[in-house]
């Protein structure tokens, strides 16, 4: 049985730095839930309040209805991975995935099948007896999270469980957690600054910064609804013109750029008349020879990538801005750099977000 976590107004601080600030949050039963932001942010503070390794200075931890401030870690039956492993190096690796059972009194037999339940999980049955120290990084991450997963935790911590494995494997194990969570169904918080694992995994994710939570949704609301300038370019790519609003009315604007005037219609913040926006545009929203009516500019063509899938753009326009544009599916026409191109944009994909004035 899935349990719920809910957080309700945390607050843990270390002398003068305020490393969670009154974060309120509801997990539910069985949500990969992540966390994202930048370093020092808070992230790993917020996830050892959860671990009981901090107890928070004010505000209540609920696993379920169970208050679980002043309960230690030992007791939470949390599961944890870290970045570094933190397995032990001189013990094999059915003796690291054993620990915990032997902690938990379990008879040889039992401590048995679940070893090697933990170990089919992960795929590694047959490295039951390697000293853990001769395995390589991706297989020791795979035997901490066997041993995170064996005593069946009522909550899994995942504390940037990827960051030291290169691309391929985190693409990988990417994969591996995301199925063994939806196999488990695992109540998990899981810990990155990597957006491309969050967008990829989460069910919801919070946007952290300077201990507070900027945003929270699902990868798409989050992609696609940025709260502020700071998370649409922290979740994903994008390019911004600032502006003031000329009209506004009914979900669509007019906004007073340096450029000239741009035409939207995805406003879905409160702004008034001749407030400050910051437009954010996504690189591969932008039409190289588009044909919109609206939202129409002379571009001067900067650096070219072709990388196969996609073609990247420099652009810069009135010698004053600089944007990206990503080409999908790129033919075998290409513009040079110093090429001069008309681009459009979709009065959908440009997006007016409060600047923080
Ligand atoms: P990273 O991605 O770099 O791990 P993070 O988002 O996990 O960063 P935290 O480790 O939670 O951030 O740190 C948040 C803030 O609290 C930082 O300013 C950090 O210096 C401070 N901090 C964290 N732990 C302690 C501690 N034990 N003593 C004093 N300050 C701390």
């Amino acid at each position: 049985m899935s349990i719920s976590v809910e957080l309700n107004r945390i607050t843990k601080a270390f002398d003068t730095t305020v490393a969670v600030n009154d974060i309120s949050l509801m997990i539910a039963p069985g949500e990969l839930f992540f966390l994202l932001g930048p370093s020092g942010c808070g992230k790993s503070t917020l996830l050892r309040v959860l671990a009981g390794f901090y107890r928070p200075d004010t505000g209540e931890l609920r696993f379920d209805d169970k208050v679980m401030n002043d309960v230690p870690p030992h007791q939470r039956n949390t599961g944890m991975v870290f970045q570094n492993y933190a397995l032990w190096p001189h013990m094999t690796v059915a003796e690291n995935i054993e620990y915990g059972l032997r902690l938990r009194k379990l008879d040889k037999l039992t401590r048995q099948e679940k070893i090697t339940g933990a170990l089919e999980m992960v795929q590694m049955v047959e490295y039951h007896d390697r000293p853990v120290n001769t395995l390589s990084g991706g297989q020791q991450q795979r035997i901490a999270l066997a041993r995170a997963l064996v005593i069946e935790p009522s909550v899994l911590l995942l504390d940037e469980p990827l960051s030291n494995l290169d691309a391929a494997l985190r693409q990988n194990l990417r994969d591996e957690i995301k199925d063994i969570h939806n196999r488990t169904q695992i109540t998990t918080l899981y810990v990155t600054h990597d957006q491309v694992e969050a967008i990829s995994m989460a069910d919801r994710m919070a946007i952290m910064k300077d201990g507070v939570f900027v945003q929270v949704g699902t990868p798409r609301e989050i992609y696609q609804y940025p709260a502020d300038p700071f998370v649409a370019s922290f979740v994903g790519e994008t390019n911004f013109i600032t502006g003031n609003i000329q009209e506004i009315a009914n979900g669509k604007a007019k906004i007073e750029t340096p450029v000239g005037v741009l035409h939207t219609e995805s406003v879905y913040h409160d702004f008034t008349p001749g407030q400050e926006v910051s437009c954010s545009i996504r690189p591969e929203t932008i039409h190289l020879n588009g044909n919109s009516p609206l939202n129409q500019l002379t571009a001067k063509v900067g650096a070219v990538t072709y990388l196969g899938r996609v073609e990247e753009y420099e652009l810069r326009i009135a010698d004053t801005l600089k944007l990206k544009a990503i080409i999908h599916n790129p033919g075998t026409e290409t513009k040079k750099p110093g090429d001069t191109v008309g681009i459009s944009m979709s009065p959908k994909a440009i997006v007016p977000l409060p600047t923080n004035e």
